[in-house]
């Protein structure tokens, strides 16, 4: 039999094994899939759970319920991973061999990289959203409080959901509106990039929204220390802003297996082949989603796409040919704007995201780069996407490739 290994069965993971599962002949070839927890969050449920948009019910599934038949699931965090051996080490003693690895580990928070962030205020003041257990401890937090300076503040790039952060101050503002505190409530969004966004067109736009909603903007704001006495972030130049709540977007980094097995960056992101999805130190691996050191956004969008170009290469390679499918970066964000709106883009390694529709010219139903109900909605149905044809590895109506079809210049 030959043996092909994911590891991570999160979003990419799950993905590649139900694509993988529909073609792969089972009496030559065993599938296993490792994955430390048995839980599936969707992760863009997050960004809703401190406005009490969605429970803790709505984005929690058991990942057993996305695993085909037949699949051989190991419960056990990875250890280590020997590529000139092909083989994993897991925690639980077990030795894991391989002729095919796909690396889906993802990427998670650090706070702990950023001095003070994890003293006292922690789950006190200081508040992530990245995580279940920040999610709901906020929604706890915002349930009683009465306004004061509430601070969004973004460690350092990349992060996961580079839109995440506007979204989470725009629908701040839509939340305390409805609240009727929104005059008590000052929103600061800061940030280390130079404007409110990665993309410098999409960035001015972006930020004149901030502008409009009343939310101020701190740019190319480098964070070194939290100092949880006196509530204020200082930058690495001594800038020093005072906050009532900080909502922080903590250091993103791979998991530390990867850095176990000297197979990362210093952020433990592994060096991927930007078109191919092969990783550029082992010709039988492969390498998707949020674990790439990729400069495509790190998104679900993203591994989705990526699914689509991965799938194909790793069919040429095990019938001996080149890869030859080619990701072009290709990420496509709806982001929810507050007040029932959303906004979308669609943009790719080469091209920055564009006004338009999407995704019939002319016609849309959704528009890029401004903020309509119909963008909203696109945002709502993507859960009922994601748990009922994403994650099964089920065909979308969007294609992998980024197309220029509806955008204007
Ligand atoms: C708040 C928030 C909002 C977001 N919003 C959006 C959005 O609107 N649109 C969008 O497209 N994307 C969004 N994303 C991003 C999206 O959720 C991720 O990009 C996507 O889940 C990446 O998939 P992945 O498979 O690479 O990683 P994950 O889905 O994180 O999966 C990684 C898996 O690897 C496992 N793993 C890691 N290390 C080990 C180990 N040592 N041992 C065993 N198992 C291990 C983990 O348990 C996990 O199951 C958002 C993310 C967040 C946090």
């Amino acid at each position: 039999m030959k043996k092909l290994v994911i590891l991570g069965a999160g979003t990419a993971g799950t993905m590649m094994l139900n694509k993988l599962n529909t073609v792969l002949d089972k009496s030559e070839w065993q599938i296993t899939i490792v994955d430390q927890h048995e839980k599936h969050y969707y992760q863009p449920g997050f960004l809703f759970i401190p406005f009490n948009i969605y429970t803790c019910k709505d984005v929690i599934k058991p990942k057993r319920d996305f695993y085909p038949p037949g699949t051989n699931v190991i419960n056990s965090e990875i250890d280590k991973i020997e590529p000139k051996e092909n083989r994993v080490l897991l925690k639980n003693g077990q030795v894991v061999g391989y002729d095919y690895l796909i690396l889906a580990t993802g990427a998670k928070i650090k706070p702990e990289e950023t001095e003070g962030m994890k003293d006292g205020q922690w789950h006190k003041s200081i508040f992530d959203f990245y995580t279940i257990e920040g999610a709901c401890a906020l929604r706890d937090f915002f349930k009683h409080w009465e306004g004061g300076k509430l601070v969004l503040n973004i460690t350092e790039m990349p992060i996961k959901c580079p839109v995440a952060p506007l979204e989470f101050v725009f629908l701040a503002d839509s939340y305390f509106t409805e609240r009727g505190i929104r005059d008590k409530v000052d929103i600061h969004f800061v940030t280390p990039l130079p404007g409110a966004f990665t993309k410098p067109k999409a960035s001015a736009i972006l930020g004149d929204f901030l502008h409009k909603k009343n939310i101020k903007l701190t740019s190319e704001f480098n964070i070194a220390t939290v100092d949880n006495d006196d509530k204020k972030i200082i930058s690495w130049d001594e800038t020093e802003i005072p906050f009532d709540v900080l909502v922080t977007i903590p250091t993103n980094m791979g998991d530390e297996a990867i850095a176990r097995s000297g197979m990362g960056n210093e952020l433990n992101f592994i060096p991927t082949d930007p078109q191919t999805l092969r990783s550029k130190d082992y010709e039988n691996i492969f390498v998707i989603g949020d674990a790439t050191d990729l400069s495509s956004s790190k998104a679900g969008s993203v591994a989705h796409f990526q699914a689509d170009i991965l799938f194909e290469n790793f069919l040429s390679v095990i019938e001996g040919r080149e890869p030859h499918a080619k990701f072009d970066g290709h990420a496509n964000c709806f982001i929810e704007s507050g007040f029932g709106k959303g906004i979308l883009i669609d943009f790719n390694y080469d091209t920055e995201p564009l006004p338009g529709k999407f995704p019939l010219p002319g016609i849309g139903p959704f528009s890029l780069l401004e903020e309509t109900k119909m963008n909203h909605y696109g945002k709502i149905m993507f859960r009922w996407m994601y748990w009922n044809f994403l994650i099964k590895g089920l065909e979308l109506p969007i294609e992998s490739q980024m197309s220029m079809a509806g955008k204007r210049l």
